[in-house]
């Protein structure tokens, strides 16, 4: 059993101010901010937080006196999770420290922070989408400003800070806690810029256009992002570049209408193919292919061409062809002489006025 009273060095009777104090002074000597990659350090600032946060309890404090545990405390112990505890410890800190944690914390110096991500369009051509190809694309990164060094000022506009004397921060008293704030002069910089670097503005840094080559995968579809690590921005204080995202629009194709793995086309045959049957070649993206059409097909339908579709990590999707029945808008004397013959052996009388929308109105008399 852990004994909270020992971890933050008190006696068994310390008031509830006596408790506060000490937890305030083990909370800076163990923070992790102050002791990076100690894991004894780390172990210390669980265990001060988990004793603080029972013996600041009235209730809880009274429930461990009498029993030696805490309801729920005992989360704690071995498999102790940082990120699930982390806004508990927090909050214990903050009601201790209240606002100048925040100013405390700052004193640990700037943080690596990873760079910004950008994004990115790039329209490809379907058969680069289905087979895969190599695009050279210009992005526009972020670059420390070659002229200033990324400070953002002209060699002579430069200045130490007369608030902080170049220190960057200021120290005051609040009660019996020295307190050190950032400058709100200089924002902790520790000089004033009074003259702008021309080249960048005053921001420090500017954009370059980059070129990369990207590999577009094969079967790679419209709306898929592809992500470049390290093509974002740079990271700051040493921190790591961001990423590239690149967002895929793929044309569509005049016939070959691609969903997923599957390609959909139409193909247009003639009435009497159709009719009497046929065998039609037909394009695939893998080059042409042939299907049969059996007699007395009708307008609208479909066959399949397995593994004619798109490849994609391996397996191969498949082609529907549907077949449109196309109805010939000008006949030679022959055919037309054919086609009355064609309708008299089917006993039609092509004079015959009652259209089929009159066949249907009479069903409803
Ligand atoms: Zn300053
Ligand atoms: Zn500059």
């Amino acid at each position: 059993m852990k004994d909270y009273y020992d971890i933050l060095g008190v006696s068994k009777d310390a008031r509830g101010d006596e408790i506060k104090k000490r937890f305030r002074e083990l909370a800076i000597k163990y923070h992790p901010d102050r002791n990076p990659d100690n894991k004894e350090a780390e172990e210390k600032f669980k265990e001060i937080n988990e004793a603080y946060s029972v013996l600041s309890d009235p209730k809880k404090r009274a429930q461990y006196d009498q029993f030696g545990v805490v309801d729920g405390s005992d989360g704690y112990s071995s498999e102790y999770d940082f990120a699930d505890t982390f806004s508990d410890i927090f909050s214990n800190l903050s009601s201790v420290f209240g606002d100048i944690f925040g100013d405390y914390s700052y004193r640990r110096g700037p943080r690596p922070e990873k760079g910004d991500d950008i994004g990115m369009n790039l329209t490809i051509d379907f058969k680069e989408a289905v087979f895969g190809a190599k695009k050279e694309i210009k992005v526009k990164r972020r670059k420390t400003c070659p002229k200033c060094g990324g400070t953002g000022a002209d060699k002579n506009g430069i200045e130490t800070c007369s608030y902080c004397r170049g220190r960057g921060e200021i120290s005051y008293s609040q009660g019996f806690f020295s307190v050190r704030k950032t400058c709100p002069k200089c924002g902790g910089k520790g000089v004033i810029i009074t003259k702008k670097c021309t080249n960048c503005g005053g921001t420090g840094y500017i954009y370059e256009e980059e070129q990369l080559i990207v590999n577009i995968e094969q079967g790679i579809d419209n709306g898929d992002v592809l992500r470049i690590t390290g093509k974002g921005n740079p990271g700051k204080n040493g921190g790591p570049d961001g990423d590239l995202y690149i967002y895929i629009h793929v044309k569509e194709h005049e016939f070959f209408k691609r969903k997923g793995r599957d390609i959909n086309i139409e193909i247009p045959i003639s009435i009497t193919q159709a009719t009497l049957g046929a065998v039609i070649k037909v394009p695939t993206i893998w080059g042409e292919s042939e299907i049969t059409i059996p007699p007395g097909t009708q307008n609208g339908d479909a066959f399949v061409l397995k593994h004619k579709g798109v490849e994609l990590n391996g397996v191969r999707g498949k082609q529907t062809v549907k077949v449109k029945v196309v109805i010939p808008k000008q006949l030679t004397k022959r055919q037309r002489e054919l086609l009355e013959e064609l309708a008299k052996e089917s006993g039609e009388d092509l004079s015959y006025k009652e259209s089929i929308l009159d066949k249907f109105k009479s069903m409803f008399k």
